[in-house]
């Protein structure tokens, strides 16, 4: 068997990225807010249907911003799920609110819209969804309970760019939507994200909180005659360097996209025979999702020692790796947050799934090569 590595990531670079990084140094426009962060604006709200988009400088600052938007105060409660990324929770902490866990569907490990009602008490102020692995929560649900309790949505859609629920464009249903385009998603620029305004009451807000509280954006436009100290806010706003490298990859986000799925699908043929064997479960798409393909997983089947198989996959070059360690169960977890019900599909598969390599270059012979020895592996767990 070929010893060539088959790494579990390798950032996509569709070739324009310098070009344009050298045309914003000779636009001499380096600071944010320039033509490339304002073309990428105007793609991102056309590709998503979104009222306004903001580039941040990853998705965490853009979750940031909507604390500070949502004007989440010290006491206050979030509902969102444990199996994610800690950003998503700590978010909501730097404002002094308790992050309340709630367990996953478990077939698509999305937020289980049926348990949130449950966790609703009269501190609760936003339901903050995950689309895990570019495949949408049951918006029209969370958005219902939502209006009834009168809570804001945000979404976590770092990893959804691209992906639709019902044809809609994931970060574009709740009230505000949250992008990552770090070097591990589909879309990248190293470091970076976007937020999504979706509510236009909250858009003037969302400009000033960006730039450091100050209405600076206001006046670029003309519309105030100088710029001043408004409301509490940061610096979330990309250099145009970051831009620049965005826009190449946003040129080419359907066909960036389109070749994943195409990566995705042989995946998930070559392993329905472990499927059917009993061996693993393949990852399910609820029929009104279109997924971006941001992650091929499997959740290998009941007691087998996960940590073997990937020590397998490693002796063969072949790096795959698990997925979070939930919120709940981590040190800061404890500290911050609270468990509302049970975490039994959160501890049960967060133990059981692993991430397969997925990313452009990738051959169908790396993909034969990976099933065929995780296949291996696994008759012998
Ligand atoms: C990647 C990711 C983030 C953080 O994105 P950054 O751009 O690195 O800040 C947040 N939430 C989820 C679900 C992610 O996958």
């Amino acid at each position: 068997m070929s010893k060539e590595t088959i790494f579990f990531n390798r950032p996509y670079m569709t070739g324009k990225e310098l070009d344009y990084i050298a045309q914003a140094k000779f636009g001499n426009m380096l600071a944010g807010d320039g033509p490339f962060t304002k073309r990428c604006h105007r793609w991102l709200e056309a590709q998503t249907g979104s009222n306004k988009a903001l580039l941040t400088h990853s998705c965490t600052a853009a979750l940031e911003m909507t604390a500070l938007l949502l004007d989440i105060q010290p006491g206050d409660e979030v509902i969102l799920p444990s199996y994610t990324f800690v950003s998503t929770a700590n978010a909501f902490v730097l404002r002094g609110a308790v992050p309340v866990f709630v367990d996953v569907r478990p077939d698509t490990l999305n937020l289980d819209e049926r348990l949130i009602e449950a966790a609703i008490t009269p501190r609760t102020k936003a339901i903050v969804p995950v689309h895990y692995a570019g495949v949408a929560c049951e918006m029209d649900e969370i958005l219902a309970i939502a209006r009834k309790h009168g809570l804001a949505v945000v979404e976590d859609a770092a990893q959804g760019v691209m992906s639709t629920y019902k044809g809609r464009a994931l970060g574009s249903i709740g009230d505000l939507g949250a992008f990552s385009f770090h070097e591990t998603k589909n879309v990248i620029s190293g470091e970076g994200g976007a937020l999504l305004v979706n509510d236009p009451a909250l858009a003037l807000r969302a400009e000033i909180i960006r730039e450091k509280g100050t209405d600076r954006s206001r006046f670029f436009r003309g519309e105030v005659d100088k710029y001043t100290w408004q409301e509490v806010g940061s610096s979330f706003l990309p250099g145009e360097m970051t831009a620049a490298f965005l826009w190449a990859q946003l040129e080419e986000a359907q066909a960036i996209t389109n070749r994943r799925l195409a990566l995705w699908d042989n995946y998930h043929a070559a392993l329905a025979t472990l499927e059917r064997q009993g061996a693993l479960r393949r990852p399910i798409v609820p029929e009104n999702c279109q997924h971006n393909a941001h992650m091929y997983y499997v959740i290998l089947a009941p007691g087998v020692e996960r940590q073997a198989v990937l020590e397998e996959l490693k002796r063969h070059a072949i790096y795959a790796v698990f997925h979070y360690v939930p919120l709940h169960s981590s040190p800061g977890g404890l500290r911050y947050g609270r468990v509302q019900g049970s975490m039994e599909v959160t501890d049960g598969y967060s133990e059981r799934l692993l991430r397969l390599p997925m990313w452009l270059g990738l051959t169908h012979e790396h993909q034969e090569q990976v099933v065929g020895v995780l296949g291996d592996a696994l008759a012998k767990a």
